[in-house]
């Protein structure tokens, strides 16, 4: 069966390729040049990457290390120590880690916190896992239903130190979601937490050893089409075209450069684009629908990326690094981290800014030249005296709209896979799967939408569907 797809980001992706796995034909219609959407990275003239997102993998992301090794590819994971390292504002230049031992968990990262000093008091420690104790104890349930809450709400609730947000949680939060705790869902720094606690390595952070769009998207791209499927680039969908019960008749896609805009009809379809286009272009009569008028109620969050060459190193460290401060989230040295961008002489720091809605609209220069005056409170060393370090290039990758912005509340209206309409569904990390707005929640749904097509149409192949894993949790929402 064909099955058309519009949006070749991850999720797309991810849902063509178990759609191969289940016999089926899937054709992936993306609208812009490059691969990969949130993790699309593109070559300078100088022949350097820069990337949409500076990308950590978790050991807590099953699906996508299951697809990294359907794919052959799993050694292309770089996995680092098992810690997690915060610059300190307050000691300009020095760094607090928390080592996570080789034990079970949850006892492995319980034994990290409690072995820092820097950070948190032994009260703040007690105070923070009391506070945490019905979120482990009563499970998912629980977390589901602190999303009425903001994380800062919920921790004064909980009696938890202010400072233990400021010194921990801000971090995290701009990390996850690229707002800040009084912004941010508590359901989302929970589901975080639960997963760190509940696996043993599911904290340990890998680096994909080069860029997104080479080494992780171009291989699922060669997987589908040695099966018979498809991937067109440059392939804008423009409208949803409705035959007279309301499902799908075709995909009109947009002619580019003065060619016709063409009908393009398949035996199902996907929307895998994210959540902002997708409400422009869904069709009128579907707007009336309570299930699309949700989407109503998410939009993406702006993001900024930022790529800066040095003339020289300015740290050995092969990790990524939580800033703390109050311009960036996290950032990692790619000359160290990353085998296809490896300097021994030089360092590419690789930064997130955020939140970025006071950032978004500024130029190139002001956010350059503001992260420069954060960097020098990071690595005071480098930029204080007679020879600082100079700054050879730089880009800045701003996205507007990234991720479903994760405020309270949001859970209700991420949407499930399968939608009212008979032959129409969604995949993208903002669709309901419990990976939240990651690389992880973007493999995810296509596995689920790839699945709920599977279920609906004859199998084409069914010794293959065994790959398509059911979720754990019996509401595929929550899954
Ligand atoms: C700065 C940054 C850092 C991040 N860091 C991490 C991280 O460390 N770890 C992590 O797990 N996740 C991270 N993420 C999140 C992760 O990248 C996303 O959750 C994931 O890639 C989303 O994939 P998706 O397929 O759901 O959506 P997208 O990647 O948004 O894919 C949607 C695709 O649809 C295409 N499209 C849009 N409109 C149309 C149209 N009309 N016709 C056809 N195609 C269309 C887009 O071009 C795009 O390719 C980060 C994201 C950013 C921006």
């Amino acid at each position: 069966m064909r099955v058309a797809i519009a949006g070749a980001g991850l999720a797309g992706l991810s849902c063509a390729k178990y759609l191969t796995d289940a016999g089926h034909t899937p054709i992936v219609l993306e609208s812009r040049d490059v691969l990969g959407g949130l993790v699309a990275a593109w070559k300078d003239s100088d022949g350097d990457w820069y990337e949409t997102g500076l990308h950590a993998f978790f050991g807590a992301y099953p699906n996508m290390l299951q697809l990294l090794k359907e794919l052959g590819i799993e050694d292309r994971l770089q996995w680092k120590e098992h810690t997690l390292i915060f610059n300190q504002p307050d000691k300009p230049g020095t760094l607090s880690r928390f080592d996570v031992p080789d034990i079970p968990s949850p006892f492995n990262v319980i034994a990290s916190i409690l072995r820092n000093k820097d950070m948190l008091t032994w009260e703040q420690k007690i105070r923070f896992a009391v506070g945490l104790l019905p979120a482990v104890v009563r499970g998912q349930k629980y977390v589901e239903d602190m999303d009425k809450y903001s994380f800062l709400e919920w921790l004064k609730r909980q009696g938890v130190d202010e400072r233990v947000t400021s010194d921990v949680f801000i971090a995290a939060c701009k990390a996850l979601t690229f707002i800040n705790p009084d912004e941010v869902s508590a359901t989302i720094l929970l589901t975080a937490l639960n997963r760190f606690l509940q696996e043993q390595y599911g904290s340990k952070i890998a680096f994909l050893d080069g860029s997104p769009t080479e080494r992780l998207c171009s291989p699922i791209v060669d997987y589908i089409t040695e099966r018979g499927g498809e991937v067109r680039l440059n392939a804008p969908l423009k409208e949803i075209l409705l035959n007279a019960d309301g499902t799908v008749k075709g995909y009109l896609i947009r002619g580019l450069n003065g060619a016709e805009d063409e009908v393009f009809t398949a035996d199902m379809y996907v929307s895998a684009i994210s959540v902002d286009p997708l409400k422009v272009i869904l069709p009128k009569p579907w707007k009336q629908m309570e299930f699309f008028q949700k989407l109503e109620g998410l939009e993406g969050v702006p993001v900024i990326n930022l790529h800066l060459w040095f003339d020289r190193k300015l740290t050995e460290i092969d990790h990524l690094l939580f800033s703390r401060s109050p311009l960036l989230s996290v950032y990692a040295d790619m000359s160290n981290t990353c085998r296809e961008y490896a300097n021994p002489n030089r360092s590419m720091l690789e930064l997130v800014l955020a939140p970025a809605k006071d950032w978004i609209a500024k130029s190139d220069e002001e956010i350059v030249a503001a992260t420069i005056a954060e960097l020098e409170k990071l690595f005071p060393d480098h930029f204080g005296g007679d020879n600082p370090a100079t700054l050879l290039k730089s880009h800045v990758v701003k996205t507007p709209r990234s991720v479903y912005k994760a405020t309270p509340g949001r859970q209700q209206y991420r949407p499930a896979q399968v939608t009212p309409i008979a032959n129409f569904y969604l995949a993208g990390s903002y669709t309901m799967q419990r990976y939240l707005g990651s690389m992880e929640g973007a493999v995810l749904s296509g596995k689920l939408t790839a699945q709920a097509i599977s279920e609906a149409l004859p199998v084409a192949n069914p010794s293959n569907l065994q790959t398509l894993t059911r979720p754990p949790a019996t509401n595929a929402a929550t899954a």
